[in-house]
């Protein structure tokens, strides 16, 4: 392994001899070679450990994250929350349509920390009849609230007008909630995810690498650490941004961005588009 990292090409193709001398049959091929183990998910034998195969594990230094507070195995299925925004925060274009939703649940509990999502349930059903499934959108809001103190969050939906092949489709459920106005209702669950959070530290530095619609929770981050910095608590945490995108006019929030106090987040803008790309360059890109 530590040999390849050092090849510009490809070896030549072994000879029959040496393939022979390497321990292969005459005539083996690709089919014949040994099955790796499986995972002990597949094999049904021990749970399957998906935290030992990525980063869990929150930061050391985040709030106790609340998870499924509304779903399936709650006692609550859902909660209903009302639309209290709904604007564009991208130019007009073809491929590129990104609002920012206000949800605000009113009485009911609903604690959220930067980095999680919640669950939207679009109504009506698909082409078999079942009722349609939940899709999942970060949270674009700190904890206390797109507007500090309410009872509300804050999310960034792209409409899907094409598929990854470039097809036109409707997705249902960005553009369900990206036609909705202002009073209407949604039917949400969760909030999800207990690991990607914020680090409370207030010494912490935080890079942030993110395109289009992935700016969600670092909005949520960003202004969470911008809202400590204005209370007088920030001891000095540096925030990096890298922020990939075809166009600087499909970045969602890039004006607000970029009015940021430079000492207080290093925003890099990784644009790379004179024509149309296939979806994924960004991100292909910015890696
Ligand atoms: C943890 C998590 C967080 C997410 N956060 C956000 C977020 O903050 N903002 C946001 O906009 N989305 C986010 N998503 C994606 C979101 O959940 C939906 O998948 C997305 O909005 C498409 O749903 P839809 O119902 O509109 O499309 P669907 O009706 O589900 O799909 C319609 C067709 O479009 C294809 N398709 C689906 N998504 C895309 C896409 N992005 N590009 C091209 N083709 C697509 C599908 O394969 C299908 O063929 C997140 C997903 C996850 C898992």
């Amino acid at each position: 392994m530590q040999e390849q990292l050092g090849w510009n090409e490809l070896p030549p193709e072994l000879s029959p001899e040496q393939q022979s001398e390497a321990g292969v049959a005459p005539g083996a091929t690709a089919a014949d070679a040994p099955t790796p183990p499986l995972p002990a998910a597949a094999t049904g034998e021990t749970p399957f450990q998906s935290a030992s195969y990525g980063s869990q594990m929150p930061p050391w230094s985040a709030a106790h994250a609340y998870t499924n507070l509304y779903g399936p195995k709650a006692p609550e299925k859902h909660i209903v929350a009302t639309v209290t925004g709904n604007v564009r925060v991208t130019e007009v274009g073809k491929d590129y349509d990104t609002h920012h939703i206000v949800l605000d649940f009113g009485s009911m509990p609903f604690p959220v920390l930067e980095g999680q999502s919640i669950g939207i349930l679009p109504p009506g059903v698909d082409a078999k009849g079942r009722a349609h499934h939940p899709r999942q959108y970060s949270i674009a809001s700190p904890r206390n609230g797109e507007r500090p103190g309410y009872n509300n969050i804050s999310l960034t939906i792209k409409r899907v007008l094409e598929d990854h092949q470039g097809h036109p489709v409707r997705g249902v459920a960005s553009n369900y909630m990206c036609d909705l106005k202002v009073g209407d209702k949604v039917q949400v669950i969760g909030p999800f995810g207990s690991s990607f959070l914020t680090p409370n530290h207030p010494k912490s530095h935080i890079v942030m690498i993110c395109t289009g619609t992935g700016s969600a929770p670092m909005r949520a981050m960003t202004e969470w650490r911008r809202r400590v910095r204005s209370s007088g608590k920030f001891e000095g945490g540096k925030l990096m941004l890298f922020f990939g995108a075809r166009t600087k006019e499909e970045l969602p929030y890039f004006g607000p961005l970029q009015n940021l106090p430079k000492d207080f987040i290093d925003i890099n803008f990784e644009p790379h588009r004179v024509s149309r790309r296939p979806v994924g360059l960004s991100q292909t890109a910015l890696a």
